[in-house]
């Protein structure tokens, strides 16, 4: 998602923030002013100093993750292990929702695979909505309701009471705790075989507010709207921590049939395509829905004028129509409804030459379908969106829309699903993503709509393909997704800098000593500051632009799209995208993870001296900091048009030094020396980074 929008107002935030910091003496600030005292043994310019410094000591893996690698469902390449697996699941959905009086009332039925090796006993599902319940445990404010009314929990053909304390207890029953549901099992599960469940509930649609979704009486965005079987993965087993608010979410894939009963003149934007159009949708509009597929331009399929029952939708029955939806293979299942919907559709042309090849897990029966699968040379472009919403520049939603996904099929892999919807939705959405729609709220200009639409169309790569945990590691999705909107902005809007904006951001909090590290659980940073996000989007962004300099363009493209590759519809850990980068590029480089993912050391290189002495000249580099990377030299002389251009390698920094020099020829003279030009490496301190005549 985008929890605020990422440029100016980011950097207001930092700003304000570093200001209410600037009384308070910083520990960081302290560490990166210069470097510590020496003995006076070894303190001379023209030998390199041995000072106390930080030294990235190796990622190590967690028990759990070495145990994943011992049972070989992982590597040490960052490939899957031969025996990975995935559990599965099919939810069969039906929903009504009443617009007057804010309710949802659903029932389900859900089979859930066991592909794990293991018996399970106990299942988990999410019930999201109890994030609105009256005292449940969250950290952001959000409208109240009666949270999910579960009336009716049913497993293995039996229906089932509910329990204090499923752990405690040999009858099958179901507990609820927070926005976890356990299901203890009347009978266990083996491996290889299949549960099914049922489900009753009702809740009351939260107001504009809640995280994400909501309504604001025109529209309603649904989300976390049906109970969702937790992930079981091999490495962690049960993922249940609760949805408190901040940090978002783990889910699993699975295939969706859908009902959805709404008023008739009501249109829905969702996951999954619509299998029923002749019964929801009138002849004129399936007709111009059928000419957004065929022509380059955008469609109006629903204008104001088509609005309502009988003119846009059929006029069903009593006053409702029923759309049937399909999605296969997909992480959750999310829509958002209104009367007030225009509606504008084209196509995107997502990439004709092969596909991303199945990724290279060896146990074929375990393997869920790959994108390969269901890819399509082109996919709908939706956009819903209400006419008082086209001041704000969704009458270019469409257009937008078709460049994201255009854009990023050729920069990441195609686009794997048969459309993508962008919904006008509450404010409090900001922008979210679910799987083929986004929901898009608050006020716009042509830049921000641009930016979100990209943004959350980013999402459908990363996580909804690669679908790591967000809760845990939020940047492995958000600061991946954060620099692929990047280059998508660039394209659009001709050298537009996101990479610059997020660079800043970063090190404005850094600089303040706000800085938290990226390797911390999304509902474990500090409430009401910028950490969380300027850790998981800006900073992550910025790593991997240092990354990509690190490695050259060509390397680090083919170590991020493999790392996509090898796990599509699969669940990466840190350690897999890490092990990636190391397999690919053939270098550990575990002391760039250590101290850009698990430290919040900054990174401050300086030139202290250029002294020329007969025919050679020595520059004196000095790492202020306490993040190690290379020190990239610009060199400009006297009459000379070119720039030379020498590299002091990071393991200076790495054997503990704190002073690094490089002889080069004093002639023709020297006018300048600056490091890293291109603002590759996220310098702190840049003031010191040139030495000029
Ligand atoms: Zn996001």
């Amino acid at each position: 998602m985008i929890p605020a929008e990422p440029s100016f107002q980011l950097i207001a935030r930092v700003r304000r923030w570093r200001l209410a910091w600037a009384a308070v003496p910083s520990v960081i600030a302290a560490c990166s002013s210069g470097p510590r005292p020496t003995p006076a043994a070894s303190a001379s310019a023209e030998t390199p100093t041995v000072t106390a410094r930080p030294l990235p000591y190796p990622v190590f893996e967690t028990p759990a993750f070495r145990r994943a690698i011992e049972r070989g469902t992982r590597t040490r390449t960052g490939e899957p292990g031969p025996k990975y697996w995935t559990q599965y699941a099919r939810y069969a959905l039906r929903a009504e929702l009443d617009p007057s009086a804010k309710r949802l009332t659903g029932e389900g039925r859900v089979r859930y695979q066991n592909r794990s090796p293991d018996t399970l006993r106990l299942v988990a599902f999410h019930l999201y909505q109890n994030l609105f319940a009256p005292g449940s445990a969250r950290n952001v404010e959000v409208p109240t309701t009666n949270g999910m009314e579960l009336s009716r929990v049913v497993a293995q053909g039996r229906a089932l009471p509910q329990l204090r304390d499923v752990d405690g207890s040999v009858q099958a029953g179901f507990q609820i705790e927070g926005t976890i549901a356990w299901i203890r099992l009347p009978t266990p599960l083996a491996p290889g075989n299949a549960a099914d469940f049922e489900f009753s509930w009702a809740f009351t649609v939260p107001v504009d507010g809640a995280p994400r979704s909501g309504t604001d009486s025109e529209v309603f965005m649904i989300a976390y709207w049906y109970p969702q079987v937790a992930v079981y993965d091999d490495v962690n087993g049960w993922q249940t921590d609760w949805y408190m608010g901040n940090a978002e979410f783990y889910m699993g894939y699975a295939d969706y049939d859908v009902a959805l009963t709404v008023p008739a003149g009501w249109l829905v934007g969702s996951t999954g395509e619509l299998k029923n159009a002749s019964e929801v949708l009138t002849p004129a509009t399936r007709e111009r829905l059928a000419e957004a597929r065929h022509g380059s331009s955008v469609v109006h399929v629903v204008a104001e004028g088509d609005r309502g029952p009988g003119r846009s939708t059929t006029v069903g029955t009593g006053g409702k129509v029923t759309w049937l939806l399909e999605a296969r293979n997909v992480r959750d299942f999310a829509w958002g409804t209104s009367d007030k919907y225009l509606w504008d559709a084209t196509y995107a042309a997502v990439g004709t030459v092969g596909c991303v090849p199945r990724a290279s897990s060896r146990s074929a029966a375990a393997a869920p379908p790959t994108s390969c699968d269901q890819r399509t040379d082109t996919a709908t472009i939706n956009s819903l969106y209400r006419p008082s919403r086209i001041p704000w520049a969704w009458d270019q939603s469409a257009r937008y829309a078709k460049h994201s996904i255009e854009f990023l099929s050729g920069f990441l892999w195609p686009y794997p699903y048969p459309q993508m919807t962008a919904l006008d939705g509450v404010v409090s959405c900001s922008g979210m993503e679910y799987p083929m729609i986004t929901c898009i709220g608050g006020q716009r200009d042509t830049l921000s709509l641009y930016s979100v639409t990209v943004h959350e169309f980013a999402h459908m790569w990363f996580p909804m393909q690669v679908g790591s945990d967000e809760k845990r590691h939020a940047w492995q999705d958000e600061g991946v997704t954060r620099i692929n909107q990047a280059q998508a902005m660039r394209s659009f809007f001709g050298g537009y800098d996101l990479e610059r904006i997020v660079r800043d951001a970063y090190l404005g909090l850094a600089r303040a000593g706000g800085e938290v590290e990226l390797m911390r659980h999304g509902d474990l940073y500090p409430i009401g500051t910028p950490a969380y996000s300027v850790a998981s989007y800006q900073k992550m962004a910025t790593n991997l632009v240092a990354l990509r300099a690190l490695l050259g363009d060509d390397v680090f493209m083919s170590a991020y799209h493999e790392y996509g590759r090898r796990w599509i519809n699969k669940h990466p850990t840190a350690y897999d995208f890490f092990h990636t980068f190391d397999d690919v590029s053939g270098r550990d480089l575990s002391w760039f993870w250590r101290t850009w993912f698990y430290e919040t050391w900054t990174l401050d290189q300086a030139i202290t001296s250029v002294q020329a002495s007969g025919d050679s000249a020595t520059i004196t580099v000095e790492d202020r900091g306490l993040a190690p990377m290379p020190v990239r030299l610009a060199i400009t002389r006297q009459g000379r048009s070119g720039v030379e251009r020498r590299e002091i390698p990071v393991d200076v920094w790495l054997r503990g030094e704190r002073r690094a020099t490089l002889r080069v020829a004093a002639a023709p003279r020297i006018t300048k020396v600056e490091i890293d030009p291109e603002n590759a490496f996220p310098d702190i301190d840049r003031t010191n980074n040139r030495w000029g005549r």
